[in-house]
């Protein structure tokens, strides 16, 4: 986890003040308008139980801190419930420019090893949550079949989605990315 901003000293070379623009460009257009209130840390069920502070988040993106950001776990610890969207006072789309830099995340090549694993699953077998022992007991007490009718038992339809995923550059993301610091 990071330490907060205050007490760091940032060089100006990891200032990226285009980070901010694109931010807004994408979607979360009043994100300058941030006053640091924290009120969105304060409603943050996620905040809760981790160290994740959306409010330093915020702070470090509007100061083009975009390799700390990126590159960091914390950006991955929102639950996106909403909740500081719904409450911050400049009606800034919190929970969007969370997922912006998430999106700028990954086409930079950052992204959790869970979720790298579980996009690798989805790619070899159309699921990411693999079908193990347990799931084919559950299935067969609930009188359904082992194998669902998807791409767990039909060679083409997982052939088609693969396609879908090659088409959208989904599988070239994956292989490009690498992990959070
Ligand atoms: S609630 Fe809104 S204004 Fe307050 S710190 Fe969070 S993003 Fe900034
Ligand atoms: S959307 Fe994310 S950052 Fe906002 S309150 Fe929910 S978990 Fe926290």
């Amino acid at each position: 986890m990071t330490s907060p901003i205050s007490r760091e000293i940032i060089d100006d070379e990891d200032i990226d003040l285009t980070f901010v623009d694109a931010i807004v460009r994408a979607g979360a257009d009043r994100i300058r308008t941030c006053i640091q209130c924290g009120t969105c840390s304060s409603v943050c069920p996620s905040g809760r139980r981790t160290a994740f502070r959306t409010r330093e988040l915020i702070r470090k993106a509007l100061l083009g801190l975009k390799e700390e950001v990126l590159s960091s776990p914390d950006l991955w610890l929102c639950a996106t419930c909403l909740t500081c969207l719904e409450r911050c006072p400049r009606q800034i789309k919190v929970t969007d420019a969370i997922i912006i830099m998430r999106n700028m995340a990954v086409e930079e090549g950052y992204m959790l090893p869970q979720h790298k694993k579980a996009s690798q699953k989805l790619i070899k077998t159309g699921h990411a949550v693999p079908l193990d022992d347990a799931n084919r007991e559950m299935r067969r007490e609930l009188g359904l079949s082992e194998i669902p009718p998807t791409t767990h038992s039909s060679e083409e339809a997982l052939e088609q989605v693969q396609e879908i995923m090659r088409r959208t550059h989904f599988i070239e993301l994956i292989e490009k990315t690498g992990e959070c610091k």
